[in-house]
Formats: C-alpha cells, structure tokens, sequence
C-alpha cells in the first residue's frame, strides 16, 4: 500500500534537503520520489544526506513540472506552512494518513507535495491539490524544515499502515471472545462489583462510612476507563472474595485465579 504513495519536492534549492526527505521516506517504507526541477541533483550534498538511502535517490525521477508529477495520480495532498492561504479542504497530518491510505487501498496513486524552502507552494500549486495539510507547529515559528516535513507526513501514514496490520482478524476476534476476554462487562456485572469491592474496602477499614473521600465515584471512574473484560472481572471478584476469607481467618487457595 505504502507503494502507491509517492512523495513530490518542487523546486527544491537544498540539495541536502532531498537527501534528508529520500531519508525519511526511506526509514518510513516509502520508495517513490519525485523531483520537479531541483536546483541541484544529483549532488553528493543530497547523497550524504540520504545516509543509506541512496537507492531512492537513484530512483528518484526528475521532470520538469508539477503537472507531469502527479501523472497518474487521483490524489493530491499539498502541504503548507501557513494555516490558510487560500481557503481549501484542510486537514492535519492525522487525517492526511488516513485519506491517502484510504486511497491507496483502492489502488489510487497519492501523491504528497512539498514546497520550496523559501516560497513552499505557490497558489496555483496549491490548487491543484484536493486537500491542504498543515503540520500544526507554532504559528511563531511555523515552518519545518523541508526533509522535517516530509518526515512528520511520512510517519503519520506509516502508525496509520501499522494500526490496520495491527488490527485484529475475525478469526482472532472469535478466539479472543471464547476466553472472555474480549466481552466486556454489563452494566449489572460492574453494579455487582462495586457493591462487592465497597464490603470489602468497609471491612478492611479502608473505606471509612463517616468519610467516604469520593472514594466510590473515583474508583467508578477508573474501572470505567479499563472496559473490564469478563475474564478480568472473575480475577477481581477472585481478589475480593480471597480477601473476604482472609479476614475472617478462613484458609485460602493458592495461586490466584
Ligand atoms: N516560507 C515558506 C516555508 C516553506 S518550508 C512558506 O511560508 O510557505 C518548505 C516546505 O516544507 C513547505 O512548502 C511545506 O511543503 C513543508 N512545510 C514546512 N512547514 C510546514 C508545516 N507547518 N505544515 C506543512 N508543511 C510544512
């Protein structure tokens, strides 16, 4: 998928700066540059910038204009240093990931435009893109260095990439939720608990009736972000019922649920 995305420098003046960015691709799995009429390249600036990414360097294509870098392209993302020159779609780098994987499933080509260092994008340039994607920097000090760039837009596609493969299949699914362990629990079950775990905490006299200390709304609150799963919940209730036995002075089984 990352395949299908291609990263486009115009007009770059820093021969280091496409080395930096062949760079950054490189390190986020991305192979397809393209320069439209640098300044210098190939330079050995650009070479020793890359690193060991010299291979995209090499592959690197050079045309003329923009028009002819986005040849094949349904989508195209302009990136911008100022938050709105001209008013257009815009989207941060997050959503940028998002779109442009979306369209690279469909077997679209993506393409991701970078500006001069001095200038970024011209207007004309800049709508020729479907989208804007402003990198949310300082406005004091907004501008990322070129190859920076390049490299912020570059990661967001690839946790984008790497949260799908991570995601798990329907298979894995069905044998999570025959442990329990992907079904969370109900309303009641949670209700049960905390009726169960305020005894407990009032027979340990860690709850103290007189002064409660919002102690029973916190603790809602933070089993309540956990989206205790069933398999979880026996091993609470286990922890409970064990302590319940232990005060009594009643043996208790070992190794834990
Ligand atoms: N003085 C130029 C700065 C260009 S920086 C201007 O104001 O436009 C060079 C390129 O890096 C930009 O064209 C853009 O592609 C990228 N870039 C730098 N900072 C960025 C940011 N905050 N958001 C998105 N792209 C940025």
């Amino acid at each position: 998928m990352l395949q299908n995305i291609r990263v486009v420098l115009v007009n770059t003046s820093h021969p280091g700066n496409i080395g930096g960015a062949a760079r950054a691709m490189k390190n986020m799995g991305f192979a397809d540059l393209v320069l439209v009429d640098p300044l210098e390249f190939p330079s050995p600036k650009a070479d020793a910038r890359a690193s060991g990414a010299t291979d995209v360097l090499t592959a690197a294509r050079v045309v003329a204009t923009l028009e002819e870098a986005l040849v094949g392209c349904s989508l195209v993302l302009g990136t911008s240093a100022r938050d709105r020159r001209i008013p257009w779609p815009l989207l941060d780098p997050r959503e940028s990931a998002v779109t442009s994987l979306e369209q690279a499933a469909k077997g679209g080509k993506v393409a991701l435009v970078f500006g001069r260092e001095y200038a970024g994008l011209t207007n004309e340039e800049l709508q020729r893109c479907h989208y804007h994607v402003h990198i949310p920097s300082d406005p004091e000090f907004g501008s990322l260095n070129l190859a920076a760039a390049v490299q912020v837009l570059t990661y967001e596609v690839r946790m984008a990439w790497l949260a799908q493969q991570n995601k798990p299949t329907k298979m894995e699914k069905t044998e999570a939720l025959a442990e329990g362990d992907a079904e969370v629990c109900t309303a009641e079950e949670m209700e049960s608990f905390y009726r169960h775990l305020e005894r407990v905490m009032l027979d340990i006299r860690f709850l103290d009736p007189e002064k409660p200390r919002h102690l029973m709304p916190r603790l809602r609150r933070l089993y309540g972000r956990a989206g205790v799963s069933k398999l979880e919940m026996n091993i609470l209730r286990g922890i409970l019922t064990e302590t319940q036995k232990a005060i009594r002075g009643e043996p208790h089984k070992r190794g834990g649920s």
